[in-house]
């Protein structure tokens, strides 16, 4: 397979028509949930029968196929990726594929407890783990699950499990969890975590809802020091995602903040989604899509399956343009696509 970058061949990368590498696949494994965040599927859409989603085997040829253009990376997300039967086992398989530097996941956390010893058996290191309040009635306010205790479970559970980092990943949302910032921030003096704090995007949510939450990360950052002293930035290692990192002196873990919609990272986006359906979406924040399941389901070869990795990174935009103005509206919600 080759492709053309300043008029040079590239061999097995996917470089596209800006210069960005994409080395990294993020595959949802299922559209359903066990949660009803409302930030992310404020009405659960209705999820398809479970024959018109990838099954393991096709995903795995999807990421082989994925490997010898230059995939190095793959999270597993979804909906609720745990909630998937069987996906522990495909963890593993994943795992045993030498090109892939890194198999991680991002989960809801409420069904990890009972999962960590086994994921990080199969070979997962990296795990981000979404929270956004300590608050067990908020939990629920936010969820429609009574579930926050089992989430800080599965979050102990997988630290103990030797996970590391494990991630926290908090949507703030401005008069929802924001007061509770520091405290989030706080645990890091207390565990090795990563707590990351992402802004509100308005996907699949009215813009205006969104933009009423929304808080800038740097806006954040200075409240946060104001209340908790200075932050120390810590230094980028490649392959560490769009967070910007610091910590707090003698704190055992890390802050992020992802700041998506203030100040975005697309010219450094090295990413590209599988959907649980069978798409590949060269963006997280278009509606573009390059139908992989039907090419599959019709018996395509390998070269066949790289053109579509081909087509769909050849509508990669520059950058997201997504705005809270609402000229852009996207309809798909979040556990569609996979976060
Ligand atoms: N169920 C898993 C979970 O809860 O982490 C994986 C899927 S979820 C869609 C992935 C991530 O997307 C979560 O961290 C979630 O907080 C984030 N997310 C969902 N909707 C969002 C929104 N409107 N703005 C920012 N992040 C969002």
């Amino acid at each position: 397979m080759t492709i053309f970058n300043e008029n040079k061949p590239i061999e097995n990368q996917l470089v596209d028509l800006f210069k960005r590498k994409v080395e990294y696949l993020r595959l949802s494994v299922t559209d359903r949930c066990n949660l009803n965040c409302r930030y992310c599927a404020p009405s659960m859409p209705k999820p398809i029968q479970i024959d018109k989603l990838l099954t393991f085997e096709e995903m795995y040829r999807v990421i082989k196929i994925g490997v010898k253009l230059g995939i190095q990376k793959v999270r597993l997300t979804g909906g609720e990726p745990l909630f998937r039967n069987g996906v522990v086992d495909f963890v593993e398989k994943l795992c045993e594929i030498e090109e892939l530097k890194e198999v991680s996941l991002t989960t809801n956390g409420t069904l990890l407890a009972e999962k960590a010893l086994r994921l990080k058996a199969a070979g997962m290191n990296r795990i981000n783990i979404s929270l956004d309040t300590l608050s067990r009635e908020k939990f629920r306010e936010l969820t429609g699950a009574d579930k926050f205790n089992q989430v800080w479970n599965g979050i102990m559970k997988s630290a103990e499990a030797g996970f590391s980092p494990v991630k926290i990943n908090t949507v703030v949302m401005g008069g929802f969890n924001d007061s509770e910032v520091p405290a989030l921030a706080n645990l890091t003096l207390k565990y090795p975590f990563h707590v990351r704090f992402i802004e509100y995007m308005p996907i699949g949510v009215d813009p205006k809802t969104a933009s009423d939450s929304f808080i800038p990360s740097m806006e954040l950052k200075s409240r946060l020091e104001d209340v908790c002293g200075k932050l120390i930035p810590v230094q980028d290692k490649k392959l560490d995602g769009p967070a910007k990192r610091y910590r707090f002196e003698n704190a055992q873990g890390e802050i992020g903040f992802i700041s998506s919609m203030s100040q975005h990272f697309c010219e450094s986006c090295n990413r590209m989604r599988m959907t649980a359906r069978g798409f590949l979406r060269p963006c997280l924040l278009s509606e573009e899509q390059v139908d992989v399941i039907t090419k599959l389901r019709e018996g395509a070869s390998d070269e066949e399956i790289e053109a579509l990795f081909l087509q769909a990174l050849a509508l990669k935009n520059s950058r997201h343009g997504l705005t809270f103005m609402g000229e852009k509206i996207l309809k798909t919600k979040m556990v569609s696509i996979g976060g």
